[in-house]
């Protein structure tokens, strides 16, 4: 909700002050009337029915002594809010007895202010794939405010991919109320760097890197370099070994073989086996 608050300048106790409203274009109508206190203040606490852009004033119908006055215009913004977002807007009437109306101060605060979207942030993970063709990796696109804090979308937002290399899809959706969007990104079979950008209407761009690194293969039996599709070994003529019993070879993490004598994936040695 929001808290209206004002004083009538100079002190006037017990006048009866009109607060009204009215959305911008359309015309004034009266929200409440309050008694100001002691110290010529009033308050009242407004829950907006709706969202959109207000304008509100306080008037003072005035006494036998004091002319009429009114406040000038404080406008606001209703925005769907956290349950906890408060607004305050002060209101000060300044009167003066017998004469004219002298100039009223209007004092609009707002608080917390809303975050607003400002840029894309992209993450890839893993980094680093093998050009192969088929290796992938998860490219996630956040949507951030000018402080890198991540925001929930007000909307379904349509982001535009591209990547200097491989293949992702070219449009991505961010559903309304998430906070990131997800695509996958296919090596190609070049070696290198590729720029994944991200962009949507109205917000800066994000980009990463993902290198696609050379997929190589060693020889189980003998450790040498393999084509990735020969058949036997070159060096040593041996078809590489297989078997259900596998071990992670310690260099590289690779699942192989536990016959293997050399990893396939990194050339490593392997450590003797124990049994
Ligand atoms: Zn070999
Ligand atoms: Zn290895």
């Amino acid at each position: 909700s929001i808290t209206i608050e004002g004083t009538l300048t100079p002190p006037q106790a017990g006048a009866s002050v009109t607060i009204q409203v009215r959305e911008v274009g359309g015309s004034w109508s009266t929200l409440t009337s309050v008694t100001t206190d002691q110290e010529g203040r009033f308050t009242y606490s407004w829950t907006p029915q709706a969202e959109g852009s207000f304008e509100l004033r306080a008037v003072w119908s005035g006494d036998p002594y004091t002319l009429a006055c009114e406040s000038s215009v404080s406008s606001l913004e209703v925005e769907a809010a956290p349950p906890l977002f408060t607004t305050e807007v002060l209101i000060g009437i300044a009167a003066a007895c017998c004469v004219a109306v002298a100039g009223a101060a209007v004092y609009l605060k707002k608080r917390p202010k809303k975050p607003k979207p400002h840029a894309l942030r992209v993450t890839a993970s893993p980094t680093e794939v093998y050009a192969d063709g088929q290796s992938t990796s998860t490219i996630t696109v956040e949507l951030v405010d000018s402080k890198g804090k991540p925001l929930q979308s007000e909307e379904d937002r349509e982001i535009a991919l591209s990547a200097t290399s491989g293949s992702i899809a070219s449009t991505i959706v961010m559903k309304k109320g998430e906070s990131s969007a997800t695509a996958t990104l296919t090596a190609s079979t070049d070696i290198g760097v590729s720029r994944v950008t991200a962009s949507s209407k109205g917000l800066k761009s994000g980009e990463v890197t993902v290198t696609f690194k050379e997929k190589k293969r060693y020889c189980m039996h003998c450790g040498e370099r393999m084509p990735l599709d020969a058949k036997v070994c070159p060096s040593c003529g041996r078809a590489p070994p297989s078997g259900v019993d596998v071990k992670v070879c310690p260099n590289c993490g690779a699942i192989i073989p536990e016959v293997a004598k050399f990893c396939r994936d990194c050339g490593a040695r392997q450590p003797e086996s124990s049994s």
